[in-house]
């Protein structure tokens, strides 16, 4: 699976979903203006696997319930100039035909007498056709590349602490500093220094002979890999990392080991904790603790930002952070994100979506906890822990996004006062991470 964008041949633009970017409520089911664009955007980046070329799913990377898809006008009609958020994968099964000139001819897998076309200067069809060049797609695989000459933050996305070196103890040539996620405004600034293609050598800019690298330590038999700054004045290669881009200054930092990526991970993260964690080298998760955010300048602040038309909101008070990530290294069962109070029994919870209260319970373990279906496309989100006697909602009640649905509380199994929300999948209820999925 990589990350493209879709360009026309016809016409040079990108295969973009339209209404999103006009804003708006969208349900599972109705359809998405697909439009061509001139300029990049998160709605112009689309997962697709070429290593399957005749059976593939193309899922929007940004909003991955979106799949490319000719609307329906009946079960089984497929003719018309949209496509639609998909919750069927089977329906939107696409088919790559490459071309001698390097580009693509794309069909609907299940029917295919429909080739996605370019229309005019800006519409994106399903058509029927089978040659010209309004059929043809050349990909572009999404790589943004840091701007070398500037110095970066490097934030992780999830939790927002900025990637540093940990120096109080001193380090001298040749020696390793551990690198931490705490904020410090004089040693979190790097540079990238291109080696080829995706290949950097990230050094400090404090101190331009800290370098970032991997090294390991052996305890108890079992050895260990860290993601760690050398103080080397003779860096060379050897400290190249790769970068994978998914759009937006948000990458994975990834160091091949031995044929194995490892990729920069926080650990967990800070929220509350008065010390700092320290960053891992761990072979690949999909989750949102690989995921770092490069901002070119001296200075990061964390923030959650809203998709537009999705109408999701963070379910707390704005820029506090999290405690637990999804999964994270340490607590891999974790199945949501837990967000500390620090507005003492009166911290408010809001719905991330516009939906509908199907439960609104108590049990030992969840404490009072309510379920709100989304009405975009019906993902189940749980709220947990909450205090007792200020669940605000009941069940069948419609809710709209941001509209308080109770207090943050330790009810149920906890050990402090937190928000634990998850999102989980319809059906299914396979939890996914919130911060990697939505925000
Ligand atoms: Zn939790």
């Amino acid at each position: 699976m990589a990350r493209y964008k879709i360009k026309s041949v016809a016409n040079g633009k990108y295969v973009s979903i339209y209404n999103l970017t006009a804003g708006g409520i969208l349900y599972e089911n109705k359809n998405v203006v697909c439009k061509t664009a001139t300029s990049l955007g998160k709605d112009q980046i689309w997962d697709i696997n070429l290593s399957s070329p005749s059976s593939t799913f193309v899922r929007s990377a940004y909003w991955p319930f979106f799949g490319l898809n000719a609307y329906r006008s009946s079960d089984t009609e497929y003719n018309c100039d949209v496509y639609e958020i998909v919750g069927n994968e089977t329906d939107a099964t696409t088919e790559f035909i490459p071309t001698s000139q390097g580009y693509y001819q794309i069909r609907l897998k299940n029917y295919p007498t429909k080739y996605l076309t370019a229309s005019g200067s800006s519409s994106v069809v399903w058509l029927g056709a089978t040659g010209g060049n309004d059929q043809l797609w050349s990909l572009e695989e999404v790589f943004d590349n840091p701007t070398t000459a500037a110095c970066h933050v490097i934030s992780h996305k999830g939790y927002g602490n900025a990637l540093n070196v940990y120096t109080s103890s001193g380090i001298s040539d040749g020696t390793l500093a551990t690198l931490w996620d705490w904020d410090n405004v004089n040693d979190q600034r790097w540079y990238f220094d291109q080696i080829s293609g995706r290949e950097y050598v990230i050094k400090s800019a404090m101190n331009q002979t800290y370098h970032v690298g991997y090294s390991t330590s052996a305890s108890g038999g079992t050895e260990y890999g860290y993601y760690r700054a050398m103080m080397r004045s003779d860096a060379s290669n050897s400290y190249k990392v790769t970068l994978e881009s998914y759009g937006d200054n948000i990458y994975r930092i990834m160091c091949n080991i031995g044929g194995s990526p490892r990729y920069l991970t926080a650990e967990s993260a800070i929220g509350t904790n008065s010390t700092p964690t320290h960053l891992v080298w761990y072979p690949y998760r999909s989750n949102a603790d690989q995921l770092w955010k490069l901002v070119t300048g001296t200075s990061y602040t964390y923030s959650h930002s809203c998709v537009d038309g999705y109408d999701g909101v963070w379910p707390t008070t704005e820029n506090i952070g999290m405690t637990d990530g999804f999964q994270a290294l340490w607590r891999p069962a974790h199945g949501g994100i837990d967000v500390p109070e620090r507005i003492a029994g009166a911290q408010p919870i809001y719905s991330m979506f516009i939906g509908t209260v199907i439960a609104s319970s108590y049990t030992d373990q969840l404490g009072y906890y309510v379920e709100i279906q989304s009405a975009f496309d019906n993902k189940i989100c749980r709220y947990q822990h909450m205090l007792a006697g200020s669940v605000a909602v009941s069940v069948g009640d419609e809710v709209m996004a941001g509209q308080q649905v109770g207090t943050v509380g330790r009810s149920g199994d906890s050990t402090g006062e937190h928000l634990h929300f998850e999102i989980m999948m319809p059906s299914t209820r396979t939890k996914i991470d919130p911060v990697f999925n939505v925000f």
